[in-house]
């Protein structure tokens, strides 16, 4: 058994952490009391094969999510209690304060939740111990506001301190003023990125901004909220532990997913994307096929990042499909891909797009597929970020509101810094290639004049 204990914190994260259990317990035949029922007879010993990866067994035949929710405020939770999947959770594993955070990061990191942050603890370690062998951990949280982000990283560095070996992935909202609550947010996110690229070791990448224009332009939605971005971010999340979850080779656990995508320990941010794109509610009428799902999931309007990938180059990249199709058509369709991209992958990492075939599709599809790329292009929604970081910063607009909490500036200055080197780093990677193709055609064109 390999373990992974899911944690949710905050409004953002425990509002897509649910969503994600929802629609996970649908997928493995789980009802709201924990019970597996069943309708999908041909399909009951795939949806029980691994159904430990995230969920206890409790007496009775209850399974129950490896789930930890966290707040500093009690309403989100208090709905998730009372909504349509609240009993399935361990009421021992709801923690939370009353203070609320006021979407500020150094609330959540430094003094609101780090009052709370012990109590996070003893039920980590509880459901940790009570693991046969965890892999590690999920986190869902956002990035912009102050307690997923201030006290998520929190609890981030203190469980990469306590479980050094363990994985650590996360589900990362990053804040978008499309969709935006305050004008701190870039503050919180830039905060949270320099925790992240040292303490996490994957993260996928949500990114408002693109959910936002996804609703908006793809699904023709005019007024998009918080349920219909969190549709997309659940069918995204279903698709990226499918291979988790489920039996199979690729990508089977969190470290494998790491080894495969990550050739530089720092460039650990993923986009994601999915297909076909739905909205909440609407059915698919026609089903799509396999070199359909194929274009459309390499789409850049299909990325959950505001990012196109056509302005970078992907370092590694893995596909997971889901339903009852050929193999042998995935993997011509994939080559096909990047034979016809070449330029767009990086030739110093031979074979690094690997696809898989998972036979269960997600619950009301016949057919669907993700995406995971490790594309250069994110720096665009890492500069964005930063740009409007540093307007502000450089007025030290807003700053009181952290330094009143005990926050020194230089953090700021530090936390920008690593944020543009990083973007620096994905810069690098990109030219890489570019110089060595250049020198080379150079080094063609001088041996040609010269003869
Ligand atoms: P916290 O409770 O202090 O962690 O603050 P929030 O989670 O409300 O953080 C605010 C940020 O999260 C803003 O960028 C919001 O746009 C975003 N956000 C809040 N709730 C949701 C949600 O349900 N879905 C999505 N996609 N974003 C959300």
């Amino acid at each position: 058994m390999r373990e992974i204990l899911h944690i949710q914190g905050g409004q953002c994260g425990n509002q897509i952490g649910s969503k994600f259990w929802e629609v996970i317990c649908d997928e493995h035949g789980i009802d709201p009391t924990g019970r597996y029922n069943s309708d999908n007879a041909g399909a009951s010993d795939l949806q029980l094969e691994r159904i430990n990866v995230y969920f206890n067994e409790a007496t009775a035949g209850r399974f129950v999510p490896r789930a930890v929710l966290m707040d500093l405020e009690p309403g989100t939770m208090d709905s998730i209690r009372s909504g349509p999947y609240g009993q399935i959770f361990r009421p021992d594993n709801f923690v939370f304060g009353q203070s609320g955070a006021g979407n500020n990061w150094a609330k959540g990191h430094y003094t609101e939740g780090a009052e709370l942050i012990d109590s996070v603890l003893d039920v980590v370690r509880k459901e940790a111990e009570y693991c046969d062998c965890m892999q590690g951990f999920q986190v869902c949280h956002s990035l912009g506001g102050g307690t997923g982000s201030g006290m998520g990283t929190l609890l981030i560095s203190k469980i990469r301190e306590e479980y050094p070996d363990r994985m650590m992935l996360t589900f990362s909202v990053f804040p978008s003023p499309k969709v935006s609550d305050t004008v701190v947010e870039p503050y919180n996110a830039t905060l949270s990125v320099h925790q992240l690229v040292e303490n996490a070791d994957e993260c996928m990448v949500l990114d408002n901004e693109a959910l936002y224009d996804i609703c908006f332009r793809t699904l023709k939605l005019t007024n998009p909220t918080f349920g219909d971005l969190n549709h997309l971010i659940s069918a995204t999340m279903s698709g990226v532990t499918c291979c988790l979850r489920f039996p199979g080779q690729l990508n089977s656990d969190l470290r494998k997913l790491a080894v495969n995508l990550i050739p530089f320990p720092r460039l650990h941010f993923f986009m994601v994307g999915f297909a076909p794109l739905t909205s909440r509610g609407s059915q698919q009428y026609s089903s799509l096929t396999v070199p359909e799902l194929t274009q459309q999931m390499w789409d850049a309007k299909n990325m959950m990042c505001a990012a196109d990938p056509r302005h970078g180059r992907y370092l590694t990249a893995s596909a997971m499909f889901r339903g009852k199709m050929s193999t042998k058509e995935v993997d011509e369709q994939m080559i096909n891909v990047q034979n016809k991209n070449s330029s767009y992958f990086v030739e110093w990492i031979p074979n690094n797009v690997k696809s898989s075939v998972c036979d269960i599709p997600p619950t009301g599809l016949k057919m669907a597929s993700t995406f995971i790329g490790n594309s250069t292009s994110i720096q665009e929604m890492f500069r964005r970020v930063s740009e409007q970081f540093t307007a502000m910063y450089r007025r030290k607009a807003f700053l009181h509101w952290y330094t009143g909490e005990g926050m020194d500036e230089m953090e700021f200055t530090e936390a920008e810094s690593n944020m543009n080197d990083l973007v620096a780093e994905y810069q690098q990677y990109q030219d890489a290639t570019a110089e060595v193709e250049e020198d080379f055609d150079e080094g063609v064109e001088e041996h040609y004049e010269g003869q």
